[in-house]
């Protein structure tokens, strides 16, 4: 925590606003279209409900398509299956290691020509890195297919001067614990378009008609962000940016020590475009599996972990459609993720790369 959290909490509390809605909810909201450049924001109780109802704005229903990158965590893909459809996983490209445009046009162009209802594309910007958005909103545009962000991992993070969130027709946060910052729990949906905002707020509380008693016409959800856990978030966004300086403080520590070792390879910028919040250090091991550098290092009460498993590898989704060049499954065999936390000091940060080295 930056220390302000507790003080919009005890607002919460001093004006008995316990519930999900509130100035502080509404607070939250305008701190991250502030912040992210996005005309409207609805906060909510999760990045992964925050993606279900941009699949529902995005008309996604059973029977559909809907391409995601295979190399994300699972909650980039849950909500499709939640909605009856079936994701279609797309490989990495090795500079971003997110969502190949090459690999993206093909897959469209095969699953139009078999006669497929293609409704969204879902980019991730993994590991706060973003994607090659130009190009994908390019062939988003030639195909007229809404790009959903999972920026869950990129808050802060831009992309030609721009936020990444903020270029498809829906963005979506985390404020879950591990992210760079953190409501205990909790996310966010972007866009910019207000009406599609004011949809999904009605949508998250019930759906609840314009009338005295209890109506509904449509199928509702619980999904709103409470108004005591916007609270920790107003907080928290004060402190975004230090956080971000902090991590990308980390990741040039790391950088400088092991330049020319031919241990291993950061994941870099690619050029000026990209500006990561550097969530996490994460590499490539030239010489170790990670799981035996992992074990090593756990020896010493280091924990790091290995990069996630890419979805067309994982038992749930082995018979989903997949574009695959190799990419993602090299990445997961030779990559880890290495100590991040803002808390560290540069005495941790040393050990690390020293005890890395011995090995
Ligand atoms: C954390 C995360 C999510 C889900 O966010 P929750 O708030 O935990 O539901 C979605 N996608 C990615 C890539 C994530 O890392």
């Amino acid at each position: 925590m930056g220390g302000t959290e507790i003080g919009f909490v005890n607002e919460a509390f001093t004006s008995n606003w316990i519930a999900p809605l509130g100035p502080n909810v509404d607070g939250f909201e305008q701190d991250l279209m502030k912040f992210t450049g996005s005309k409207a924001a609805a906060a909510l109780s999760s990045g992964t409900a925050a993606l279900h109802l941009a699949l529902i704005l995005s008309n996604v229903t059973a029977g559909d398509e809907v391409i995601v990158s295979s190399f994300t965590f699972s909650a980039s893909v849950n909500p499709i299956v939640y909605q009856g459809a079936t994701p279609i996983f797309i490989d990495s490209e090795e500079d971003t290691w997110n969502m190949s445009p090459i690999l993206l046009e093909e897959a469209i162009k095969d699953r139009l020509s078999k006669g497929k209802k293609l409704k969204a594309i879902i980019v991730v910007h993994l590991y706060g890195m973003p994607a090659k958005m130009n190009e994908i909103m390019a062939i988003s545009k030639l195909y007229n297919i809404p790009v959903i962000e999972d920026a869950a991992e990129a808050l802060g993070s831009t992309y030609n001067g721009k936020a990444v969130g903020t270029f498809g027709k829906f963005g979506i946060l985390s404020f879950n614990g591990n992210k760079i910052i953190t409501t205990s729990g909790g996310g966010a949906l972007i866009s910019n378009n207000d009406d599609d905002v004011k949809k999904a707020r009605f949508l998250a509380t019930q759906a609840r008609d314009n009338a005295p008693h209890y109506q509904h016409s449509t199928i509702g959800y619980n999904y709103r962000m409470s108004n005591v856990i916007a609270g920790i978030g107003r907080g928290q966004i004060q402190v975004l940016k230090e956080r971000i300086e902090k991590k990308t403080e980390i990741n040039q520590f790391y950088k400088k020590a092991f330049e020319n070792t031919g241990i291993l390879q950061l994941l870099h910028e690619p050029n000026p475009v990209f500006k990561s919040n550097f969530w996490l250090t994460t590499a490539l091991l030239n010489h170790h599996k990670p799981e035996e550098l992992r074990q090593y290092l756990e020896t010493f009460n280091i924990e790091t972990r290995p990069l996630w498993k890419p979805m067309h590898m994982q038992p749930i989704f082995s018979a989903c459609p997949a574009y695959i060049n190799g990419v993602s499954e090299n990445l997961f065999e030779r990559g880890i993720c290495l100590p991040s936390g803002t808390a560290m000091t540069q005495d941790d940060l040393q050990t690390i790369i020293e005890k890395i080295k011995s090995l």
